[in-house]
């Protein structure tokens, strides 16, 4: 018996410290400039992948029978994660966004873009969560996430997101606790003076110990941001659509072009700004000046759905496209699209390359040249620079790649 076990003891030294074992790699990118803000990574490295986990970043990564992908003069980061998105699709008519043909399937427009995690912004409520899951969430390859809408019946447009009967901190929490796709709670859209939405918002964000979004505004006269920020969010609470400039919603650079001092404040005490893009939220005249002065978004998403998609915002990397060319440089860009929003959602195992991370990794090419970028009133900013994606790997699996990067050449076999 003795023997057995100094010889079990023996052989499982031998297979810890065996270095060829240590080296098995599945996939190996090689010469990359990595940027993994998270483990303060900028510079060219090797990432070495071992089934659907990152085992290591290195310089010189032996690669033994793993297959490479030659990364040289690309960027490798962690998979993009847009927390703005809307997914919940499908063909109910006049349904909006929740189940209804202004959403859209993920799989369809996330890894042609480095993106790999969505979080659906409110689309579906705590009555329609299930539908949405089956629906959406198993089916698609895209990780999807959920802010669950304060509204039971979820994004469904018109009255329906106006119903302050239909707003259940309770039943919006336990669902929450319920799942742990839902990351946040949603409130969008409402027209009332009332501060109830967002405060039930808060409080099942509480109970479920998850931050709350918020896309505020809708109401005219103009409901106070500040009051907004000092008394109803908490840290860590998402003001999405930063950068709007809406009638109805106060913005947050003034007329002379200055950041308010109260959001200044804001963001330091931990509210979250949010891109949020969309058909309508996005305008040069705020995000121009805010950026010059040093007030950059925490995160940066798309707000996508049939609406913004082929109008001025496009994707996620023409989202962050524009941040680049507005100043912020591209550490700061990709940290606010993978570092920044895995923390804000509360998932710190995603948006970064650690070794034992899930290996989700976008590759990018940056093209230079001349290029337009428009925002939400039509309006255009020229640019010289433009993050294009090259290759998306999804748990450890290739799943998209516009130039063969990963495959053998034709004649090669
Ligand atoms: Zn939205």
């Amino acid at each position: 018996m003795l023997h057995k076990i100094i010889f079990l003891f023996i052989s499982a030294l031998c297979f810890l410290g065996n270095p060829a074992y240590a080296q098995d790699y599945s996939m190996v990118i090689k010469g990359g400039h990595v940027i993994d803000p998270k483990n303060n990574i900028n510079e060219i490295m090797d990432v070495a992948i071992r089934d659907n986990k990152v085992v290591l970043v290195a310089r010189n990564i032996d690669a033994k029978q793993a297959q490479v992908i030659d990364a040289k003069g690309l960027y490798v980061t962690p998979g993009l994660i847009d927390i703005h998105s809307h997914n919940f699709f499908g063909t109910e008519p006049d349904h909006y966004l929740g189940n209804g043909l202004d959403a859209l399937p993920p799989d369809g427009f996330t890894f042609r873009t480095g993106v790999t995690t969505v979080v659906d912004a409110g689309g579906a409520g705590w009555k329609t969560f299930a539908t949405f899951k089956e629906q959406t969430i198993k089916h698609s390859k895209t990780r999807v996430l959920s802010f669950l809408n304060i509204v039971g019946e979820g994004m469904r447009g018109g009255v329906y997101e106006q119903n302050l009967n239909d707003m259940d901190a309770r039943m919006t929490a336990m669902v929450a606790r319920q799942n742990k796709e839902i990351v946040g709670i949603k409130v969008a859209h409402y027209s009332g003076r009332e501060w109830d939405p967002v405060d039930r918002a808060v409080e099942a964000g509480k109970s479920a110990n998850v931050p709350v979004i918020v896309d505020f505004g809708g109401t005219i006269p103009m409901l106070s941001t500040q009051e907004l920020f000092t008394k109803h969010l908490r840290p860590g609470d998402i003001f999405t659509h930063a950068f709007a400039e809406l009638a109805s919603r106060m913005p947050i650079v003034d007329g002379q072009g200055k950041v308010l001092p109260y959001v200044i404040e804001a963001q330091k005490r931990g509210i979250i700004f949010d891109v949020g893009h969309g058909g309508g939220s996005f305008r040069f005249s705020q995000a121009i000046p805010a950026l010059k002065s040093g007030f950059f978004p925490n995160t940066i998403s798309t707000d996508f759905h049939t609406g913004s998609m082929n109008a001025g915002m496009k994707d996620q990397l023409n989202t962050m496209s524009k941040f680049l060319n507005m100043g912020m440089n591209l550490q700061q860009v990709i940290q606010a699209s993978t570092w920044n929003p895995a923390k804000v959602i509360q998932q710190e195992d995603l948006g970064h390359l650690s070794a034992g991370a899930g290996a989700d990794v976008a590759i990018f090419s940056m093209r230079k040249g001349k290029f337009g970028f428009i925002d939400s009133s039509g309006y255009k900013m020229e640019g010289d620079q433009k993050l294009e994606c090259e290759l998306t790997i999804r748990d450890g699996v290739v799943v998209y790649d516009l130039n063969g990067l990963s495959r053998p050449a034709w004649d090669k076999k």
